[in-house]
């Protein structure tokens, strides 16, 4: 069996996910009539208090739509070094919308730190583009943005004029490591319903989905300091292909006339819309095992001489390469790929954990990882 820590998109559908993906009605979304996707766009609205949502193929194209929305030819965003919507998205919303980035570097905790944001806020002069909109993105890198930080953040943007965008492909891991903070116990693997301490125990890790209305509302509070979101179905909810773009209706019509011009009109898009009603109904009180694993793939790395492992605060772990061990980077991957565990990085490695891995295949790969450091 492998053991994929590649990243939380590898998941495979569930059967029951499959089931009701072929169960879903369908109709043409082009034409507005597909009732599966129309019920996806008014539930996760719903869910985080938006008037509306446009669900999209992709992640990347859900924050075109969202920069392009709030941002005309000559304006700029304020966004992250590291946001996926800067560094990782080919430029599109340069090359597509003309809209300039302004990124900035980020604090260690992953935030924007506010008098940077200030400061690149530009006067209203020629010279200068329009600063239009401030993105920021949660969970980033695996790390939990600080709730009193987003609220600050926001509060800024909207106080300079400015429109905020959510990049939340991950904003349910981030809900979930919050409501973890403000008290709340959405951890399956410590609440009695699962009956074990193992992180990834109970006899359907799939379906533990009676703690979400702590997470939802969680989710609702961060989305809610923002004007639009954008949340994916592919990364740790498991489903196959989709994102949602929440915000207010006139907005999403907006974005909905730019998801047409960049193809995104989908057609019998039900079955995919379906899956992702599925995930948020089933795969959102279940993220807290992959937390869980997470942390316990980090320590079961904990001591190995030349490896600094970052505490993860939700499902991603990574791992830095130093001193000598530097050089043994594309051995160890090697090594773990041998054994069928698969991992991503050079002198800086990830490690994903996802529905579709276990405990035993987290202890595999730290057996793995500490005999390869031990025959050195
Ligand atoms: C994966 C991801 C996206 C884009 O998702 P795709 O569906 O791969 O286009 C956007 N933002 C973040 C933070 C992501 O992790």
């Amino acid at each position: 069996m492998m053991v994929d820590l590649r990243s939380d998109t590898v998941t495979q559908p569930t059967p029951a996910m499959r089931e009701a993906m072929l169960a879903a009605p369908l109709g043409d979304d082009v034409f507005g009539g597909d009732p599966s996707v129309n019920a996806l766009q008014e539930k996760i609205a719903g869910l985080l208090g938006f008037e509306a949502a446009l669900f999209v193929p992709t992640g990347t194209q859900s924050n075109l739509c969202a920069i392009l929305s709030h941002c005309q030819r000559g304006d700029e965003y304020i966004v992250g070094q590291m946001a996926h919507c800067y560094r990782w998205e080919g430029g599109g919303a340069a090359v597509f919308g003309s809209v300039q980035p302004q990124p900035l570097n980020h604090q260690p905790d992953g935030s924007l730190a506010l008098a940077d944001i200030e400061a690149a806020i530009k006067p209203d002069d020629a010279h200068f583009a329009r600063s239009r909109l401030l993105a920021l993105e949660n969970t980033l890198g695996g790390k939990l943005l600080p709730f009193e930080y987003v609220q600050q953040a926001t509060a800024l943007a909207k106080s300079k004029g400015l429109d905020r965008h959510l990049d939340g492909a991950r904003l349910f891991n981030a809900a979930v490591a919050q409501a973890a903070q403000t008290g709340g116990n959405p951890c399956p693997a410590a609440g009695p319903s699962q009956g074990g301490a193992a992180p990834a125990g109970g006899s359907d890790p799939h379906e533990v989905g009676e703690r979400g209305g702590d997470i939802f509302a969680e989710a609702r509070r961060i989305a809610q300091c923002f004007d639009s979101v954008s949340v994916c179905f592919s990364k740790g909810l498991g489903a196959p292909v989709g994102s949602a773009l929440c915000g207010s209706r006139e907005f999403i019509a907006r974005a909905h006339r730019i998801r047409k011009m960049a193809g995104g009109g989908m057609r019998q898009a039900g079955m995919l819309a379906a899956a992702a009603s599925h995930a948020l109904d089933h795969h959102v009180g279940r993220l807290a095992q992959d937390h869980a694993l997470a942390r316990h793939l980090a320590d079961g790395l904990a001591g190995i001489q030349g490896l600094e492992v970052e505490v993860p605060q939700t499902n991603i772990v990574f791992v830095d390469l130093t001193g000598a061990a530097r050089a043994q980077s594309a051995a160890l991957l090697k090594h773990l790929a041998s054994q069928g565990i698969e991992a991503t990085g050079l002198y800086r490695l990830r490690f994903v954990t996802h529905l579709d891995v276990d405990a035993a295949g987290v202890d595999r790969a730290v057996a793995a990882i500490r005999q390869f450091f031990k025959a050195k």
